[in-house]
């Protein structure tokens, strides 16, 4: 079957039809956004392509709630000036570019470094719209805080990669923008597993990374944010946790830039032993940049292409840094660069079928 490109839909009906035709001629979709992360996740089928792009713009918005409504095909540059104009922000900055749209940073269930109370996606997504495999548009949550009653269908398209339904329409939780808001980066003193129990025991609600860059020593980068008396004791609180030479940094991109033809690994420990961990990872991968989140104990792991470690397993990367761990349970996903496809549990593979029985929306396989 040849490659018909790229199509677009500007509304949800128009895309309801797209799918029940592509449905009825076994054409599988690939759902596309701003189109910047389609090499992200699993491979997909990604002959016939359907950009969503069109179906932008706010659909409704409170500020006096802080809620918005918008299309999914809203990028969060668009939705930044929108609510900036009222005070007000989303918590997170996902990894990637101001360009990605909304729908595809719900689907894949983006992370965000150092979000705004340590917020993640889907801490935000107060409701959602989608449209089944079969063109069925469903509605899920609503536009106040506890509005799950039933299933919380909410929770399995945040992450569902597009597998599910393609996503129409997301309804979010902002926050004010506070009169302080900066990132300070600084290095430590204390020895490496000191700093990092005090990072965990007490880090307090400090949004925090460990970032290692190749070639140079550890930084802590910080999110302060608050009025000024709340930036001031917390930075005197990183100071006590042994984080010195404080600066504020403008720009956090170094913290998005991912090189071309990368691989990117999430890589999750108990926190207990984190300094195992970093250890284990700066061995067995000296060339990569991590950043450790000590809220999560996860860390990414950004691998360049150059220095390709051929095909990446995440089992046996699992293994390998277990036993550099001495033995305490690793976790490795990869995020970006994964060549093979993991095979659905039997519960997902009915739950896919409830909604997309043709297997018609970002269908697994060769991309
Ligand atoms: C260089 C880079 C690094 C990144 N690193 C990370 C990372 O480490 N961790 C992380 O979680 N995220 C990461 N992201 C992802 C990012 O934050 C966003 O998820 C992504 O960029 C979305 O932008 P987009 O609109 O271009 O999506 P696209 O690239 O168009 O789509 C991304 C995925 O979402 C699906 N999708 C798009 N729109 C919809 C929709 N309306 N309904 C259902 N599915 C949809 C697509 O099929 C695709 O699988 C990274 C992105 C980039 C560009």
């Amino acid at each position: 079957m040849t490659d018909i490109g790229l199509a677009r839909v500007g509304s949800v009906d128009a895309l309801a039809d797209t799918i029940r035709h592509a449905a009825a001629h076994d054409a599988p979709l690939r759902l596309v956004g701003s189109g910047t992360w389609l090499h992200g996740g699993s491979p997909f089928d990604g002959r016939s392509r359907l950009s969503l792009r069109a179906l932008a713009g706010v659909v409704h918005y409170e500020p006096g709630d802080l809620v918005v409504t918008a299309y999914a095909g809203t990028t969060l540059a668009e939705l930044d000036a929108i609510t900036r104009a009222h005070g007000q922000m989303l918590a997170i900055a996902p990894y990637g570019s101001p360009e990605s749209t909304l729908g595809a940073v719900v689907a894949t269930g983006t992370h965000a470094p150092l979000a705004f109370g340590d917020l993640q996606v889907r801490d935000l997504v107060l409701g959602l719209a989608s449209v089944t495999g079969t063109g069925e548009h469903i509605r899920a949550g609503g536009r106040v805080v506890k509005n799950v009653a039933g299933f919380d269908l909410v929770r399995l398209q945040v992450g569902a990669w597009g597998t599910l339904g393609a996503i129409t329409e997301v309804t979010l939780r902002l926050h004010a923008v506070p009169d302080v808001d900066r990132v300070v980066v600084g290095t430590s003193t204390r020895p490496a597993a000191t700093l990092l129990a005090a990072l965990v025991e007490n880090r307090a609600p400090i949004p925090m990374l460990v970032v290692r860059t190749p070639g140079s020593e550890r930084q802590i980068w910080a999110r302060i944010s608050g009025n000024p008396a709340r930036a001031a004791a917390l930075e005197a609180h990183l100071a006590q946790l042994g984080v010195a030479a404080l600066h504020p940094v403008t720009d956090v991109r170094p913290l998005h830039v991912v090189p071309d033809g990368a691989r990117i690994l999430r890589v999750r420990a108990p926190r207990a032993h984190a300094a195992a961990l970093l250890d284990a990872l700066e061995a067995r991968y000296p060339h990569a940049t991590l950043a450790w989140d000590p809220v999560r104990g996860t860390a990414r792991v950004i691998l360049p292409a150059d220095l390709t470690h051929g095909v990446l397993d995440g089992d046996a990367e699992a293994q390998a840094l277990s036993t550099q761990c001495g033995g305490t349970t690793v976790a490795v996903a990869i995020d970006q660069g994964r060549a093979t496809v993991r095979r659905r549990t039997p519960l997902e593979q009915r739950v896919k079928h409830a909604l997309d029985p043709r297997d018609i929306l970002n269908r697994l396989g060769t991309p």
